[in-house]
């Protein structure tokens, strides 16, 4: 039986990640940081099925000894500060939880189990100001945001310690993946949130900022799929993951609203407080690299996706309701 460690095994990614390596037959280790009120609301499914392993990114002794406990034959670095927005209010925190721990976390790795496979979440923030379009493994690096600048340096410390230790590790590089399970804070599930609370009478208004903006938006569920295809190749290397496609904000906010038959133009009111410092203004990945080397594809597509989270968010708004 395989073992497998995941660290933000709570998050959107990590919780999908764990169902499908348990669905694979996996043993499962999932990094729990101790907080006085533990939020398992992504990991219900799995609450129960994983073993939980004390620890904490920003303390070594806490992660080799959670590499010791597990025995994993394949790490997944999931947990970072992944909110870009924050990144300007707290760049220090940001810094040392995306980039500095992930030292921590190949540190561990490297002391406790060097033959571990590791996977490290790279990021498509990290093409910012984009240098070339499409963005593939190969275009240059130009991050807008703090958050993007950490996510640099993930991927570069990975690439050092592959190269440095001949440790199996890879990074992928994952454009926007989205799900019902996303943060309410990012824009798509602050849409379908909103769209779901607008048309049960519960909201007035979305209130959002640069709706121009251009994103390749996925499936959390198919990308996580990537992750470990990444893991199971001859040779570690690194992969852009994306739809090949792109959508402005107002497109996903044309096809959330008018899943249940509404104009956002009706409801969406520009506010100045959500537009950023420094913007990210287009992202189109090109992940042949992936298709052809790992056989991965989406399953799902932009208009699914969209109605997959606004059906999703009408059935639990509606349930709330009642509650
Ligand atoms: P990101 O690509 O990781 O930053 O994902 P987000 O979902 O947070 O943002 C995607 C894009 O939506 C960015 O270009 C934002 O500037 C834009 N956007 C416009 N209005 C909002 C808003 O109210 N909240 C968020 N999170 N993003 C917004």
């Amino acid at each position: 039986m395989k073992r497998a460690l995941i660290t933000g095994v709570t998050g959107q990614d990590g919780s999908y990640l764990a169902e499908f390596l348990l669905e694979k037959g996996y043993k499962v280790f999932g990094l729990r940081r101790r907080t006085s009120t533990p939020n398992y609301e992504n990991a219900m499914k799995i609450r129960d099925r994983i073993e939980w392993v004390s620890g904490d990114l920003t303390d070594l002794a806490s992660l080799i000894e959670a590499v010791r406990l597990s025995d994993p034959d394949e790490v997944y670095n999931l947990a970072a500060q992944s909110y870009v927005a924050a990144s300007w209010p707290q760049p220090i925190t940001t810094g040392h939880i995306t980039a500095l721990c992930v030292t921590n976390m190949l540190e561990a790795v490297r002391i406790a189990k060097p033959d571990a496979r590791f996977y490290q979440a790279s990021s498509s923030e990290m093409f910012g100001k984009v240098l070339e379009v499409p963005q593939k493994e190969t275009t240059p690096f130009y991050p807008r945001s703090p958050y993007g600048v950490a996510k640099v340096y993930g991927h570069w410390i990975t690439v050092n310690y592959r190269e440095s230790f001949g440790m199996y590790a890879c990074s992928g590089i994952l454009f926007n993946h989205e799900s019902p399970r996303r943060g309410l804070e990012f824009v798509t599930r602050k849409i379908t949130d909103g769209v779901a609370r607008i048309k049960l009478g519960l909201q007035a208004e979305l209130r959002l900022g640069n709706i121009d903006a251009l994103r390749d938006w996925g499936y959390a569920g198919d990308y996580i799929k990537a992750m470990w295809l990444m893991l199971q190749q001859e040779e570690p290397d690194d992969y852009v993951i994306s739809t090949e496609e792109t959508h402005s904000v107002k497109e996903f906010l044309e096809t959330a609203f008018s899943f249940v038959g509404l104009d956002y133009r009706d409801y969406v009111v520009l506010d100045s407080r959500f537009v950023r410092p420094a913007e990210v203004d287009l992202l189109i990945g090109d992940c042949s690299k992936a298709k052809q080397k790992l056989g991965w594809k989406q399953e799902v597509s932009f208009s699914e996706l969209v109605h997959m989270m606004v059906a999703e968010d009408i059935k639990r708004v509606r349930a709330e309701i009642s509650y």
